[in-house]
C-alpha cells in the first residue's frame, strides 16, 4: 500500500471561500455566515432574496429626462457590475424618458433591470404615462412621502394598484429624512403612555421599522403578492442602521435592501458604508446592497459599484473579479516598483475581466499576490493562486514566482512586470475551463 500523500500547503491553508455548486460567481457562505431565509423576489431576470446571491445595485445621478446621458450612465454602471439600476422618476419628462432609455439600452444589447424611484407624484405620472411602468422592472415607493394627510393612503393604494396590474415588484423604501409624520406622531403618543418610554433615537428606529412593516402589510392587503415586496430602512448613522435592520430582519421574511443613506464622500463614505454593511452581512442580514457614495467632482459614478462588489468579495460572500493581494510596503522597499506592479496587475485583471467572465469559468475566484520583499512575500505568494515576491532593499535582484503554492520560475531584469502579466494570462488560459 502506498503511503498517504502529504497534504499540499494550499490544502491546509484556511479557505478563502467555497464555491456553491451551480451558482456561478457565488461563494458558499462560510460556517460563520448563515443567510437569513427570505422570500425570493424577481426584479426582471435578477433574483433578490431566497438563495439568490446578494445583489449589487446602484442609482444614476443624471437628469432622467436626458435620455442619452441616462442610458449612457446606466450602461456604465451595469458594465461595472451593477445588476440592477435605479433612476429617479420625478417629472412628466422623466416618466416619458423611461421607455426611451429602455429602448436605447436594448439597442446596446443591455438587459439591465430598471427601478423607478417615485415620490409625491408617482401615482399621477403612472396614470398619465402607463408606458413608463411597462419599461420598469420595479417601483420604489417611499411611504413617508407618497402623499400628505388624507391623500397619503389613497395615493399609496394607487401606486400598489399599478404594481399589481403590471405585475411589478416594489421596494418599500423608508428613509429617516422623510419618515411618515402621522405614524411618528401615533408612536410618540403610545410611547408617552409606556411605563418606561423609549428615548428619541429608540423611537425613531421603532418608527422606521413600523413604517416598513405596516406599509408592506397594507400593500399585501391591497393585492400585492408578498413575493413581490422588498424592504429598506435607510439612515445615515452606522449604529442606527445596524439596530434597525436587526429588528426588521427578526420580524419579517421580505428580502432586505441594505444601504447607508448619505454615506458621504471619499474614504468617509466607503468606511461608514463598509462598517455598517459588514456587521449586518456577517449576521446573514441583507439580500441586495447599494453603497451611496457622493462622487468627487469629475469622479465616475461607478466607484460605488466597485466598492459594493469589494465589500461582498472581501467578506467571501461573492466573487466578481480576481483579487490582488499586495503588501503595504515599508522601509524594505526602496522604490515604487512594487506599488506600480500591484497597480498594473489590478488594472490588468479588471480590464480583462469582462472578456474572461465570458470565456473562463471560475476566474473570478483567482487570487494574485504582489509582495515587496522576502519577509512575507513567499508565504503570501504560496497562499494565492499566483504570487510574486519582489526583491526588497539589499536582496538579490530576482523575483520568484509561485503558482498553486509551488515556485515555478524566477524573473529578473527590466521586464518583470510584463512577464508577470503574461504569466497571469497563461495561468487563466490553463486553469479556468472555457465556457462551451
Ligand atoms: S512584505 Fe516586505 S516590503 Fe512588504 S510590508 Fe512586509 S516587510 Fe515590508
Amino acid at each position: 500500500m502506498s503511503p498517504p500523500r502529504k497534504p499540499s500547503l494550499r490544502s491546509v491553508l484556511p479557505s478563502r471561500g467555497k464555491k456553491l455548486l451551480g451558482r456561478p460567481g457565488e461563494f458558499l457562505v462560510s460556517e460563520a455566515i448563515r443567510r437569513r431565509p427570505t422570500r425570493l423576489v424577481m426584479v426582471g431576470k435578477v433574483g433578490v432574496g431566497g438563495t439568490a446571491p446578494i445583489m449589487v445595485q446602484s442609482m444614476t445621478n443624471t437628469d432622467t429626462a436626458d435620455v442619452l446621458a441616462t442610458a449612457q450612465q446606466v450602461a456604465e454602471l451595469h458594465r461595472a457590475g451593477s445588476e440592477v439600476v435605479r433612476l429617479t422618476v420625478n417629472t412628466r419628462e422623466a416618466a416619458a424618458a423611461v421607455p426611451k432609455i429602455r429602448a436605447r439600452l436594448l439597442q446596446m444589447n443591455l438587459e439591465v433591470p430598471l427601478v423607478g424611484d417615485f415620490h409625491f407624484n408617482g401615482h399621477k405620472l403612472l396614470a398619465e404615462m402607463p408606458e413608463c411602468i411597462v419599461a420598469l422592472d420595479k417601483l420604489r415607493i417611499n411611504p413617508g412621502n407618497v402623499g400628505k394627510g388624507d391623500k397619503r393612503d389613497e395615493q399609496f393604494a394607487r401606486m400598489i394598484e399599478f404594481a399589481c396590474r403590471h405585475e411589478k415588484p416594489i421596494r418599500i423604501g423608508v428613509n429617516w429624512g422623510s419618515l411618515d409624520q402621522a405614524l411618528l406622531a401615533r408612536l410618540m403618543d403610545e410611547n408617552a403612555r409606556r411605563p418606561e418610554p423609549k428615548d428619541a433615537p429608540g423611537l425613531m428606529r421603532e418608527a422606521m421599522v413600523a413604517s416598513a412593516l405596516e406599509s408592506a402589510a397594507r400593500a399585501e392587503a391591497l393585492g400585492q403578492p408578498g413575493d413581490r415586496i422588498v424592504l429598506s430602512c435607510k439612515v445615515s448613522g452606522v449604529q442606527d442602521l445596524i439596530a434597525i435592520y436587526r429588528d426588521l430582519s427578526a420580524r419579517c421574511d421580505y428580502p432586505l435592501h441594505l444601504g447607508l443613506t448619505e454615506a458621504g464622500m471619499g474614504s468617509k463614505g466607503i468606511v461608514a458604508s463598509t462598517a455598517a454593511l459588514a456587521v449586518l452581512l456577517q449576521e446573514g442580514i441583507g439580500d441586495t446592497i447599494r453603497v451611496s457614495l457622493t462622487p468627487e467632482p469629475g469622479e465616475s459614478r461607478t466607484k460605488e459599484v466597485v466598492v459594493a462588489q469589494e465589500i461582498l468579495q472581501t467578506m467571501g460572500l461573492r466573487a466578481f473579479t480576481p483579487m490582488v493581494v499586495a503588501c503595504p510596503g515599508c522601509g524594505r522597499t526602496t522604490s515604487t516598483f512594487f506599488q506600480e506592479l500591484a497597480r498594473d496587475v489590478q488594472t490588468h485583471v479588471r480590464e480583462r475581466m469582462p472578456q474572461w467572465k465570458l470565456s473562463h469559468r471560475g476566474v473570478e475566484n483567482m487570487t494574485v499576490a504582489v509582495m515587496g520583499c522576502v519577509v512575507n512575500g513567499p508565504g503570501e505568494s504560496k497562499h494565492a493562486n499566483l504570487g510574486i515576491s519582489l526583491p526588497g532593499a539589499g536582496e538579490a535582484p530576482v523575483a520568484p514566482v509561485y503558482a498553486d503554492g509551488e515556485r515555478t520560475t524566477t524573473l529578473r531584469g527590466e521586464n518583470i512586470a510584463a512577464e508577470f502579466i503574461r504569466i497571469i494570462d497563461d495561468y487563466v488560459e490553463r486553469k479556468y475551463p472555457k465556457h462551451s
